[in-house]
Formats: C-alpha cells, sequence, structure tokens
C-alpha cells in the first residue's frame, strides 16, 4: 500500500509514554510540560492490537519510543505480545538507556531485536549541564548491559548541537567501536519542543563529514538500498557511522515512517499539524477491519514531507513557541517519539 507520493507504509514508530527521565535540551528544554491524560494512554492489549492491524497493512518494522519507554512498567510483556505477530520482522527500541541496565535481559528474552540507545556525550558534566542529568553512567552501564543481554547492531543515536558536543565527533566513533556498536549523528531539528532552536546551531551532515575526514581521511557512502533516515559512511578501517541529516538534507522521498502516540493519534509527519485520532474508534467497538479501512484509506492520502518544506522557510526558526505545544502536547517531540 503506497502514499501519495509512492511511499510504502513500512514503519510505525509506537509511543508508549510521553514521560521522560532526562531533559535534553534539543527536545524539551522547558520547565513546565502539559502531559497526556493517564487515562489516555494505551493499554498493552490496545498497542498490540493496533500494530497487529498496521501489520496487516504492510507495516514489518516496528519501533517502542516514548518519552522514555523504559518508565513504561512491565514494558517486556508488550514486547512479547508483539513478538508474537509474526508479520513484524523488526521490532526494536530507542531508549536514553538510564533504565536500560536491570532490564535488557528481560527484554532480549521477550523477543526485543533491536536496541538504539540516545548518547549525545561522553562528558558526564556536559550532560549534566545539556540534560539536567547526573546519571551518564547510567547510560554507559545500559549500553554494557544492552550488549551483555546479547543484542547484536547496537545503535547509538547522538544529536549534535553546534557549541554543546560538536568537538565529540571522532570521540564517539572510537567509544561506539569499542562497543561493537554503530553511531548515528543526527542534525538539530526545528521540530517539536526544541523551542531554543537556530540554524546557526545545526552542525549539517557536510560539515560532520569534512571535521571527520579531517581526522580519518576519506570516508567512503555506504551504497545500499534501505528506507532508513540514515545515510551510512565507512572509515578506511572499515568502521561505519551514520548520519541522519534531517535539517539540511531531508530524506521525505523515501520516507516510510509514521508514529502513534501514547494516546493513540497517529502521525503521518514528525512536522504533522494535525493526527489521526485511533483511540476513539478502537475503544468505541470498531471491528480490526473497520480500523483497517481507516488507516488504509488515510495512507493513501498521505503527501506529507515537512523536513523538505522546512527548507525552504527564509528566517528559519524553531516550529512551535512554548505556548503552541502547551495548547497542545501532541505537538511535543517526547510525544510523538522522535
Ligand atoms: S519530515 Fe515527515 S515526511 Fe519527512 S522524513 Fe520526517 S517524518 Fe518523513
Amino acid at each position: 500500500m503506497k502514499d501519495r507520493l509512492g511511499r510504502p507504509l513500512g514503519s510505525l514508530r509506537l509511543s508508549v509514554t510521553d514521560r521522560c527521565n532526562m531533559r535534553c535540551r534539543y527536545c524539551m528544554p522547558n520547565e513546565e510540560y502539559v502531559w497526556l491524560p493517564r487515562q489516555s494512554i494505551l493499554t498493552f492489549e490496545e498497542l498490540a492490537r493496533l500494530a497487529r492491524i498496521f501489520a496487516g497493512l504492510g507495516v514489518t518494522k516496528v519501533r517502542l519510543t516514548g518519552g522514555e519507554p523504559l518508565l513504561r512498567h512491565e514494558l517486556p510483556m508488550l514486547v512479547d505480545m508483539l513478538r508474537r505477530e509474526e508479520r513484524i520482522t523488526d521490532l526494536a527500541m530507542t531508549t536514553n538507556g538510564l533504565l536500560l541496565a536491570r532490564c535488557a535481559e528481560d527484554l532480549k528474552r521477550a523477543g526485543l531485536q533491536r536496541v538504539t540507545v540516545s548518547l549525545d556525550t561522553l562528558r558526564p558534566e556536559r550532560m549534566a549541564e545539556f540534560a539536567r542529568n547526573t546519571r551518564h553512567a547510567d547510560v554507559l552501564a545500559g549500553i554494557a548491559a544492552a550488549r551483555a543481554a546479547g543484542f547484536a547492531r547496537l545503535k547509538l543515536n547522538t544529536v549534535v548541537v553546534r557549541g554543546y558536543n560538536d568537538d565529540e565527533l571522532a570521540d564517539l566513533i572510537e567509544f561506539a567501536r569499542a562497543q561493537a556498536a554503530e553511531v548515528r549523528f543526527i542534525e538539530y531539528m526545528d521540530v517539536g519542543g526544541a523551542t531554543e532552536w537556530s540554524l546557526d546551531q545545526v552542525v549539517s551532515q557536510r560539515e560532520m563529514l569534512e571535521v571527520l575526514s579531517r581526522r580519518y581521511g576519506r570516508i567512503k557512502a555506504v551504497v545500499e538500498a534501505s528506507n532508513a533516515p540514515a545515510e551510512r559512511f565507512r572509515l578506511s578501517d572499515g568502521t561505519t557511522f551514520g548520519v541522519i541529516a534531517s535539517t539540511t538534507a531531508p530524506f521525505c522521498r523515501s520516507c516510510d515512517r509514521s508514529r502513534v502516540t501514547a494516546d493513540g493519534t497517529w502521525f503521518l509527519c514528525l512536522y504533522a499539524e494535525r493526527g489521526i485520532d485511533l483511540r476513539e474508534p478502537l475503544r468505541s467497538g470498531a471491528t480490526d477491519d473497520e480500523m483497517a479501512g481507516l488507516i488504509a484509506e488515510t495512507w493513501r492520502g498521505r503527501a506529507d514531507r515537512g523536513a523538505e518544506e522546512r527548507l525552504g522557510i527564509a528566517q528559519r526558526g524553531a516550529l512551535y513557541r512554548i505556548e503552541s505545544l502547551r495548547a497542545d502536547p501532541h505537538r511535543e517531540m517526547h510525544t510523538r517519539g522522535g
């Protein structure tokens, strides 16, 4: 099933909570937040039912996100429910790692296949200042626990912000190599809660590659057919890393991703102003076929390419001001699950 730009409904990001135990400045820079009402949060049964319906329409990749997904109690139970859906062949999770050390084994046993850990800096004092969190050691312990639990193809996500961690690119590549992991450098995006965003804080993919080639010499692009957001590169010693250039070189043309928030709102694009409420029909007796019909019809009408459209904006600033984020918490990145 394809949308109006010929893109398949391939990858679903399921947010299981809007809560987070970190306050990264590029996502949650503010003091106060409006949270989703608890009674609106989908149960594991509802999340699993939705995933099953999406799988019936062609989704093969499901990624669990938040906020911080590990704040949702008993998450291995949901993983176990999702793993029973054979059409979902790639079940992954993105976490900030703070709670990973205590549940990596259980998640692996329940059937989780891949883990991505957000690691923006190797310097605890920087994380304390930038994310208002002093538990850097717990993130490193989480990465070690994921490896010990047998999660192969471990990925580390790093949002690069000028003046914060743009001097750590090579260090993070070295760290990832030592952890048998692959780092993805993510350009700072103006989406959701990034109210402090400005273009001069963005370190572009081109600039990152220039900095890294000064250190490592010639860097080759990895040629591969994939809808994944990262463009991958290889150093002369075979080490690979990725760059997600959403701000300066968006990849909307191949985007097969959509997101469901923890309260069942389906967003066809990270930049979409509005989403589709799936919770209401889910809870008011719609059959699986009726749900599938609604989703199919909506996807076929999709033409979103938010990041591309942002490229053309002259005086580009943050997408939202605090007032409009407070007015609708669905606009927040930590609600949409990145
Ligand atoms: S901006 Fe929207 S369409 Fe473009 S890659 Fe991101 S989610 Fe997909």
